[in-house]
């Protein structure tokens, strides 16, 4: 048994609130669900769980966003333009440092699930890597030279502008955007555009070779963007077993032999690949954002 003060972890989503105690994927203590309803109940439900536990080292939380991640802002910590209705301008770090009286480190959903790959999971060993998540929405979090990538902002992957294919006609499902990527290849748009449920869309449907072609315009262009040494494709549309071998084969057409490494070519097998931690990466890397922030283990 570790008997380490373990850290709160904080999986923020759209649909439901992770909470969790512990040191890493041997050692979660606790573990509990919240629905995302009102900003007020959810937050409440959270730290009440976290009240509930014994000493915490701090908390890490991975959220939806966009949120403010600029220590110097006065909005530092709110989840900021979200669509998600209720949300927008919520003081999420602010709730729990007030009320638990503890250190909390804060990144992006997509940036901590990154985090949790890099440290115990399919990125291991890496300095550079990009994780990106398709399912309700897309997002994509970036790790250049060991660092979590934030810039200005910090990377919105999902809201990238990707060719359309020319026998789509679906005009694209993103509020901000119409066909953005995430308005294109979303599960929302794959749902509109088929009528179909994308975790329930049989292995042959033609949505997969459509939904394909996107996903790989998508992650040529982060690989020529930013170079990462692998790109870790997750969620719940973008786990589904139909998609990433269609997804290499159109990456590879697309980029038509114009970057010569051999993670490209031979090696695309273990250039674009799943989650190596089966679901928890959004709560393992919650763990691993306070541990790097304000972690003494
Ligand atoms: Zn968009």
């Amino acid at each position: 048994m570790n008997d380490a003060v373990p850290y709160g972890a904080i999986e923020a989503g759209g649909t439901k609130w992770v909470c969790a105690v512990g040191t890493g994927p041997d050692d979660i203590r606790a573990i509990q669900r919240f629905p995302t309803t009102t900003p007020e109940e959810t937050l409440t439900s959270c730290v009440d769980f976290f009240r509930r536990q014994g000493a915490l080292q701090a908390i890490g939380i991975g959220t939806f966003g966009p949120v403010d991640l600029n220590h110097a802002s006065p909005t530092y910590g709110y989840i900021t333009s979200t669509p998600k209705p209720g949300w927008k301008n919520t003081d999420v770090v602010g709730a729990f440092k007030s009320s638990l009286g503890l250190p909390v480190a804060l990144d992006t959903d997509v940036n901590a699930a990154l985090l949790g790959e890099v440290k115990w999971g399919a990125a291991q060993g890496l300095t550079d890597a990009i994780y990106v998540t398709v399912g309700t929405g897309i997002g994509g979090g970036a790790m250049v030279n060991g660092h979590l990538a934030h810039g200005l902002l910090h990377p919105e992957f999902g809201h990238m502008f990707i060719p359309r294919d020319p026998s789509d006609t679906f005009a694209g499902a993103c509020s901000y955007h119409g066909d953005c990527l995430e308005g294109l290849a979303a599960g929302p748009a794959l749902e509109a555009r088929w009528k179909v449920a994308g975790e329930t869309m049989a292995a042959d449907h033609p949505a997969w070779a459509l939904e394909a072609g996107y996903l790989a315009y998508a992650l040529v262009n982060m690989t020529c963007l930013l170079s990462p040494q692998r790109i870790i494709v997750g969620g719940g549309v973008g786990g589904n077993p139909a998609l990433l071998s269609r997804v290499r084969e159109r990456f590879q057409t697309i980029l038509n032999g114009y970057l010569q490494a051999p993670a490209l070519l031979d090696g695309i097998d273990g250039y674009l690949v799943s989650p190596g931690l089966e679901g928890r990466s959004g709560i393992l890397g919650a763990i691993a954002l306070a541990q790097l922030e304000y972690g003494s283990l």
